[in-house]
């Protein structure tokens, strides 16, 4: 998976919010005129040398475009979830707590459609761990109370969740997308590309 950097205030390169290329960033000051000219020393302008178009920062925050500063969510995730993780994207700086709870639903929903019972996404986890979901992400999702004993119910809304919560929450989903959907689809891929001889070759070796 390509390493996703979030847009960041005055940093000079990172992943676009309109294009999503990770890109040059021009930043400039803004100022206003009418009777008189000024500088609007709170409010900054930011273009991305990719795609030429721009955010806008309003005290050190990407106030537009509203849907920036997630990674684009995996394409192999279910369609519900997906619709899920965008909307949370959406809602991301202007309500982190609606965001996380959210996310915290769509990982839910993510187990159920791995094959997972649903309801205790602990047990879920535990049993996607076996079939080779890395130990830390279930760390993680303990540290994000997803799991673990101060979980937070899926779609419940937590008063200290934050953006950094939900940040690392986007992140996750992204991450299980990628071991549990993504990556055994390549490999079956590159399996079944294989000369059809050589395939017979390899299921006498496993004896099928
Ligand atoms: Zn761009």
């Amino acid at each position: 998976m390509t390493p996703y950097t979030p847009p960041t205030f005055k940093k000079t390169a990172f992943n676009c919010p309109h294009c999503g290329a990770y890109a040059n960033q021009f930043w400039s000051d803004t100022f206003f005129q009418g009777n008189s000219f000024g500088h609007i020393v709170e409010l900054h302008y930011c273009r991305c040398i990719h795609c030429k178009q721009y955010s806008l920062w309003h005290l050190e925050k990407m106030i537009y475009p509203s849907t920036g500063g997630v990674a684009s969510p995996n394409n192999d995730l279910p369609e519900d979830v997906k619709a899920d993780y965008e909307e949370a994207s959406t809602i991301l700086n202007q309500s982190p707590r609606g965001a996380t709870a959210l996310l915290r639903l769509a990982i839910q929903k993510l187990c159920i459609h791995l094959g997972q019972k649903g309801k205790n996404i602990k047990e879920n986890i535990k049993n996607l761990v076996v079939k080779g979901l890395p130990v830390k992400v279930q760390q993680s999702l303990d540290i994000v109370r997803v799991i673990g004993n101060n979980a937070v119910h899926p779609g419940q809304i937590d008063l200290t969740d934050n953006v950094e919560t939900a940040s690392k929450l986007f992140v996750l989903i992204n991450i299980i997308a990628e071991v549990m959907i993504t990556q055994p689809k390549e490999v079956d891929n590159l399996f079944n590309s294989l000369p059809a001889n050589q395939l017979v070759g390899i299921k006498q070796r496993d004896g099928k």
